[in-house]
């Protein structure tokens, strides 16, 4: 007998998650599902080892199918926080794992999300745990990104200004005439190239406060690309 499992499979610095289900058939079949989930049917007692290598062979294609389908997600669906959701990180979607535990934790390992709680089916308790590491993990990237282009954009001659977060529906980020700039939490969930975009976007606000020619072009001026960055953000499906 051969029970489904799951697992995933690396591909360069990215894992790409997959189901395998076991079925009477006579080959193998891979599928990427619109919803970006990989499935595999294989005929009951195939080899753990000979489905990786054939996931392995496609791993391109695999990649092409995931990103294809993903640029059409709209807007990432009110989560349950329930296990094997899909939750983003960078850019990068992570598959949540939830598991019983004495002390509560918290970790990317491979492709997944794993939540340790001993509350393991409490949804508000594994949601705090994840917004929490999302919010820790936000002030982190956001500050050490914001030092990164701060350091590109020194033409600008501003005092360095603070980072303040919160969760916001509608903007990805503000500045303040106090010196400092707001940024939405969210933005963690989109690739690092387009936070440097927001970031530089709030940088240039404390120069220039209106949206005129005369601060595009100084937003240019330290980032050319800044326009293919903003699309990539406004699809993502953060
Ligand atoms: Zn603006």
């Amino acid at each position: 007998m051969s029970t489904n499992y799951s697992s995933s499979l690396k591909y360069g610095r990215d894992h790409i998650a997959f189901e395998v289900i076991y079925t009477k058939r006579k080959t193998m079949e891979i599928a990427v599902h619109p919803d970006a989930i990989v499935i595999v049917k294989a005929p009951t007692g195939t080899a753990v080892n000979k489905i990786a290598a054939r996931l392995a062979k496609r791993a391109r294609w695999i990649r092409k199918q995931l990103n294809y389908f993903q640029q059409f997600i709209p807007c990432t669906p009110p989560r349950q926080y329930a296990g094997g959701e899909s939750h983003l990180y960078l850019g990068r979607q992570y598959r949540l794992k939830i598991r019983k535990a004495k002390k509560s934790d918290v970790k990317l390992k491979g492709a997944y999300f794993e939540i340790s709680t001993p509350d393991h089916k409490s949804r508000e308790t594994v949601k705090g745990l994840i917004d929490q590491w999302y919010k820790e993990h936000a002030l982190r990237i956001f500050t050490q990104r914001l030092e990164i282009c701060f350091e590109k954009a020194k033409g600008l001659k501003v005092p360095l200004p603070n980072i303040q977060l919160r969760k916001m529906s509608k903007r990805w980020g503000s500045c303040g005439t106090a010196g400092y700039i707001l940024l939405n939490t969210e933005l963690i969930k989109a690739p690092l190239y387009c936070i440097d975009y927001v970031i530089m976007h709030e940088l240039c606000h404390l120069k220039d406060h209106t949206h005129s020619h005369k601060y595009y072009r100084l937003l240019a001026k330290f980032m050319p690309d800044w326009q293919r960055r903003k699309e990539r953000l406004e699809s993502a499906a953060v």
